[in-house]
């Protein structure tokens, strides 16, 4: 990733981000929000937003992600008094093409002196393992492609929602000890292992945050051509694009759209169309 130089100027500049969490977020995105925004961001630490749900399944989720997210930057306005306020939560569930793991990171952004809000988001494959193991060999191997101990783990014994709940695992000995005593207090004699997917446990996660954070601070940077406000980005694309073998017209993308999130402005970019869709993507091609 290359650092833009110092932002001195722009509609966030010298202004103040308020942000809820205690997994550490503040670690990827205080640096973006100063290079992209010129703006500071500081940690609401003293709201504990586990109360809206936790990974770790003790607290069912009361709503989807980005209620979850959009309510966490509420929260933190609440809190603080302040105009601006940042909501980050994220999600771990089924890919499409049948990947086995995908995580959608969530960013709500809230400016309560505009009235708007701009999200910003990211996905990609997730690293979500775990499994109910026995012995220590049957461990070992999940561990390793769990990523331990860059990615740390929770251990429990029985199942996924038992509430004896051993988190934050990130050394050998301690792992050594939750996993001996979660199969001493297992009913069946079994544990059960997963990644810890809170942020600060889990690194590709927070690469993940970070990179929303790029589509987020980005948006923020960019302001509407028609009213001003900021927050203008990519909102969607218009199908289209002419099969460069046949060239009828294909469900890849003809143009880009860029909207406004006060006015509702839209721009349309065309794509080039010199060089084509695919065949593999052409209806009529490859039908
Ligand atoms: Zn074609
Ligand atoms: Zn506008």
């Amino acid at each position: 990733m290359t650092t833009p130089v110092a932002v001195h100027s722009g509609p966030y500049a010298g202004s103040t981000l308020h942000l809820p969490t205690r997994h550490e977020k503040e670690r990827v995105l205080a640096p973006l929000c100063a290079a992209r925004l010129g703006a500071t961001l500081v940690v609401v630490a003293d709201l504990d937003t586990d109360a809206l749900g936790t990974f770790t399944r003790e607290i069912p989720r009361p709503s989807d992600q980005l209620e979850t997210a959009r309510r966490k930057a509420m929260l933190a306005l609440e809190r603080t008094g302040g105009q601006l306020g940042l909501g980050s939560e994220g999600a771990f569930g089924p890919g499409p093409y049948g990947l086995a793991t995908w995580n959608v990171e969530l960013l709500v952004f809230i400016d309560r002196t505009r009235s708007i809000e701009v999200i910003g988001t990211a996905s990609g494959p997730g690293l979500h393992v775990h499994g109910l193991v026995r012995e220590r060999s049957e461990l070992d191997l999940l561990i390793a492609r769990a990523g331990f101990p860059d990615h740390g783990v929770v251990v429990r014994p029985d199942g996924p929602s038992d509430p004896r709940i051993t988190k934050g695992i990130r050394s050998r000995a301690a792992l050594d000890e939750a996993f001996d005593a979660a199969r001493r207090s297992s009913s069946s004699g079994a544990v059960f292992v997963e990644n810890d997917l809170r942020a600060h446990m889990h690194p590709s996660r927070m690469a993940m945050i970070e990179r929303a954070g790029i589509d987020l601070f980005d948006r923020l940077a960019r302001c509407c051509p028609a009213c001003g406000s900021p927050g203008f980005g990519r909102v969607g694309s218009i199908p289209g694009l002419p099969c460069s073998s046949c060239g009828m017209p294909t469900n890849e993308p003809a143009a880009d759209v860029d909207g406004c999130v006060r006015c509702g402005h839209r721009v349309e970019t065309r794509r080039p169309t010199d060089v084509g869709a695919d065949p593999s993507r052409c209806p009529y091609c490859n039908p």
